[in-house]
């Protein structure tokens, strides 16, 4: 059978991109790749980077207060949307040429179009093109979710998040998750008032108990009005606003609705049922270990997978596909002791077991401790930060560690490298401080919390 390409990837973002490029570069094959929006994909353009831009900004009233605090003459002053969004829009053009020029230099061809699934190796672009291909992957990602419901038309998703003409006086985001947590601290920190709802009785569910508390009473103490248990019934556009009806009864009005309740795959109209591909109930692309749909020569990566939905994940599932397809190297993807951060202001890093998920598994010793970081000491904001530890009595390994605090995504990525080698409480003991720092609390806590 004749190829016109050894494999082509539908989706130009993080799992693509990395397929993609080692498949090119490092074993020589051809290479297309298809991308319908813009290249680097939803981490690059509406996710992850711009986020966490908007994160650093959001940080300065309190690095101002500290400088105050600590003899620097300086005022806040008004924060610039505009000039933000312009040096914002900036990066976002250079980053994403430096992935196409990765790309190409790597040799592979880049098609600006969408593309849809003819047969198990056929794809179709949207200008009528079509390609053979020996391989086909697909990583065409996910999309906010917004549920169904009277107004819902009138709430904006992190997608639109970016480009706001103007940031709102009154924001309501609906939603406890990774998303909604994370803008609330943006827009808090940019001079916005915020409201959050979540369903559910504490945000962030499916991290440590304790460190979603401490989380939730830094987000509160920030200014941040969190109401659990509290869903909205209806929105309706008023001459003041955005009217917001609750099911706590209350009716609020917002400039802004951003809902953050969860992301999809997507996976519509890309062909895949008339190949005979069951979707799972989300939508999700079905895949084994080696990331294999039923169809032998199509594969699939990344959040339209709904694995681990992080973007380094994703990339690792991507690179593992190209080793295990055409470097003759088979990868499974691993999913295990995935170290996770969530941007919200206090940072929380998390990597293994919660101290729930490992009690139910068997005795434990927990670990914790909680303090004033020094930079914030002058100032006398009231931020603690929340070091734990959760042990294994009988084996002493350490499950899991769950930091709050600022840097504690850098700290986690450090605190992961043990825990993956299978540190037990004494090698983090005696391991000698690093002093004065937040992190030396990770190998100084002596004395069990809570034992059983
Ligand atoms: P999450 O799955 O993290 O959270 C969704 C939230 O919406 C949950 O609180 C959920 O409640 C709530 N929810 C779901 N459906 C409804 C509904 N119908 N009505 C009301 N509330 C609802 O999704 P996000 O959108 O926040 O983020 C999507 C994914 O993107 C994350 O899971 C993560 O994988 C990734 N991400 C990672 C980031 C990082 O690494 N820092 C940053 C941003 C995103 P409940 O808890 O009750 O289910």
């Amino acid at each position: 059978m004749n190829f016109d390409y050894d494999l082509f990837v539908i989706g130009g973002g993080s799992g693509g991109v990395r397929a993609a490029r080692i498949a090119a570069a490092e074993a020589g094959v051809r290479v297309g790749l298809a991308e319908a929006s813009r290249m680097g994909g939803t981490c690059v353009i509406r996710g992850c980077v711009p986020k966490k831009l908007m994160v650093y900004a959001s940080g300065f009233p309190d690095e101002i207060a500290d400088a105050r605090a600590n003899g620097w003459d300086v005022t806040a002053g008004a924060f610039d949307w505009s000039r933000f969004r312009a040096a914002l829009a900036t990066e976002l053009d250079r980053l994403e040429g430096a992935y196409r020029a990765t790309l190409r230099s790597a040799g592979v061809t880049i098609h600006d179009a969408r593309a849809t699934l003819v047969d198990a190796h056929t794809v179709r672009l949207a200008g009528g093109a079509s390609f053979r291909a020996r391989h086909i992957l697909i990583a065409t990602g996910g999309h906010p979710f917004v549920p169904d419901f009277p107004g819902s038309e009138l709430a904006v998703t992190s997608n639109e998040m970016f480009q706001l003409e103007s940031l709102p006086k009154r924001a309501l985001l609906v939603g406890g998750g990774f998303i909604a947590c994370e803008f609330a601290g943006i827009l808090n920190g940019l001079g916005v008032q915020v409201t959050q709802y979540y369903r559910g009785a504490q945000i962030l569910r499916g991290f440590d108990d304790e460190a979603r508390a401490h989380v939730a009473a830094a987000m509160r103490a920030a200014g941040i009005d969190i109401h659990v248990g509290t869903d909205v019934l209806e929105l309706t556009r008023a001459g003041d606003g955005i009217h917001a009806t609750a099911t706590d009864g209350s009716e609020r009005v917002f400039d802004l609705v951003m809902y953050a309740t969860g992301r999809r795959p997507n996976t519509a109209g890309l062909g895949l049922e008339s190949l005979g591909l069951r979707l799972g109930d989300r939508g999700e692309v079905p895949v084994d270990d080696w990331s294999q749909t039923a169809v032998p020569s199509i594969y699939a990566v990344g959040d339209v997978t709904d694995r681990v939905n992080l973007t380094p994940v994703a990339i690792r599932e991507g690179h593992a596909f190209a080793d295990t397809v055409f470097l003759g190297r088979p990868t499974r993807a691993d999913h295990s002791l995935v170290p996770m951060a969530v941007f919200t202001r206090p940072e929380l890093g998390a990597v293994g077991m919660t101290e729930e998920a490992a009690r139910a598994r068997g005795p434990v010793l927990v670990f914790s401790t909680s303090f004033r970081p020094m930079k914030s000491m002058f100032a006398g904001r009231p931020d603690k930060v929340l070091m734990k530890l959760v042990v294994d009595q009988a084996s002493r390994r350490v499950l899991g560690c769950h930091i709050v605090g600022p840097d504690a995504a850098e700290m986690i990525q450090l605190a992961a490298v043990a825990i993956r080698m299978g540190a037990t409480k004494e090698d983090f003991d005696r391991t000698v401080a690093v002093h004065p720092t937040m992190a030396e609390e990770l190998v100084t806590m002596r004395k069990p919390t809570r034992v059983g």
